[in-house]
């Protein structure tokens, strides 16, 4: 395995780091004011986007990018650096259209279009012009299991009709969303992985209405506002079915990859910078008589984060490394062990981030409760845990011995 980067992708990030130091990071304080006081990101964003297009900093996520696509080509491994310092913030990405769920949409719909499709939904993301949402989770079934997913796909003369629920449509509500991608049932006597469909609808199709906007956790997202829809006999043309009739779940496990992966990234991001709050904040509180940083406990806390967060990002870069070399098996198992670590590692972080600031952890003022939330979600989101260790235990073989065979037990002992 080889995790060093080229001279051309440390080029990008050094390009990349200075512009998110310069341009991004001192923007949050109004980033944050101006959200609170107008519920919508401020005009600034459209500003700086143009800003980092212009440098090629653009599209950072999208290793398969065709002659006519604008972008970096970065593999994942050499987009992880990237994606780590950008996640600190969680609005960093979206200045380099590389945020979700826009990159994981813009990957399915590279491998999936038609001309005409590209031309209409693929090109304008790829360009930051529109947004887009990928509605699969349904509030009526356990989404968990994909195979679940109920709403109803009808072909009818030349359009197709869809009925159903869906709701946590990341990106969903955003007021720039122009289509989502819904997945659906089109085929329901085909066998269990063949009935399902994916359909481009555009927003304002009549019968699609967005109910609500949802909070995890009360985090109100600005970057990719959270959708519940309701379809009712939303008419789109045939033309619209994106990928195969009835190969939903193969085509969408090209999402898969780059979404859990990507997330992964910028949660490095998120417990490097919760970390440095930790040490500045335990190195000026006191109590008791002592500076906070001088408890053992608090010594122990920061360097095990050092450790959970090193050791998780070489787990990513060897995943993501897999992921550019050898799409097979292997890579899907360390995709998902990744999927499962990285969150807990944050999740563990935060946590004591949130202990050691005392009652201000909690608060919006810092980002750590906000890095919390999004390990907690992406616990659940893109597979629960459970479901991903479901998959890596099946992929552990078992011994050919028997305990009484082992040869690793020696009757006696020494
Ligand atoms: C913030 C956020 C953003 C999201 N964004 C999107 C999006 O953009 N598009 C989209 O379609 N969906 C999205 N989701 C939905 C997400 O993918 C689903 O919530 C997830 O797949 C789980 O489905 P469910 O909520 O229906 O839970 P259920 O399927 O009801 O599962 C509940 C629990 O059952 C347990 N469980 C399930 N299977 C097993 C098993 N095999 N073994 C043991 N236990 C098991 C797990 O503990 C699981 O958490 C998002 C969710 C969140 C929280």
């Amino acid at each position: 395995m080889d995790f060093n980067l080229s001279p051309k992708s440390e080029e990008i990030l050094r390009c990349a780091e200075d512009f998110f130091d310069k341009e991004v990071l001192p923007r949050h304080r109004e980033w944050v004011q101006t959200v609170c006081r107008d519920r919508k990101p401020p005009v600034f964003i459209k500003e700086i986007q143009e800003k980092a297009k212009e440098l090629g900093l653009w599209n950072l996520g999208l290793p398969n990018l065709a002659d006519d696509e604008p972008g970096t080509r970065l593999t994942n491994l050499e987009f992880a650096p990237i994606a780590e310092i950008l996640g600190r913030l969680p609005w960093g990405s979206m200045v380099f259209n590389c945020h979700a769920p826009e990159v994981p949409n813009m990957a399915m719909l590279q491998a999936l279009v038609t001309p005409e499709q590209k031309e209409k939904y693929l090109n304008p993301l790829l360009n930051g012009e529109t947004r887009s949402s990928f509605a699969m989770t349904e509030p009526d079934v356990a989404s968990s299991d994909a195979t679940n997913i109920a709403t109803e796909i009808r072909e009818e003369g030349d359009e197709l009709v869809l009925n159903g629920r869906k709701w946590f449509a990341t990106g969903g509500a955003h007021p720039d969303c122009s289509f989502l991608i819904v997945m659906g049932v089109s085929d329901p006597d085909a066998g269990r992985t063949a009935q399902h469909s994916m359909v481009l609808v555009p927003i304002d199709t009549p019968g699609l209405t967005l109910v609500r906007e949802l909070r995890f956790m009360g985090w109100e997202d600005f970057v990719a506002p959270i959708g519940e829809f309701r379809l009712e006999n939303v008419r789109v043309p045939k033309s619209n079915l994106l990928g195969e009739r009835g190969q939903g779940f193969k085509g969408a496990q090209v999402r898969l990859g780059p979404a859990r992966i990507h997330h992964s990234m910028r949660c490095i991001g998120m417990a490097e910078m919760v970390l440095a709050q930790m040490i500045a904040r335990a190195h000026e509180r006191k109590t008791f008589g002592r500076t906070v940083v001088e408890y053992d406990t608090v010594q122990k806390w920061i360097a095990e984060a050092r450790i959970d967060i090193d050791l998780n990002r070489l787990f990513i870069q060897k995943a993501a490394w897999l992921l550019d070399t050898s799409p097979h098996n292997n890579t899907w198992r360390a995709v998902s062990q990744v999927k499962v670590s990285v969150p807990r590692m944050l999740q563990k972080v935060t946590d004591r981030a949130i202990q050691l600031f005392g009652a201000m952890g909690g608060t919006d003022d810092t980002l750590i409760h906000h890095a919390h939330s999004y390990a907690r979600w992406f616990r659940i989101g893109d597979g629960p845990d459970e479901v991903h260790l479901r998959q890596i235990f099946k992929t552990e073989p078992v011994p050919e011995w028997s305990i009484a065979e082992c040869p690793y037990i020696a009757p006696g002992g020494f």
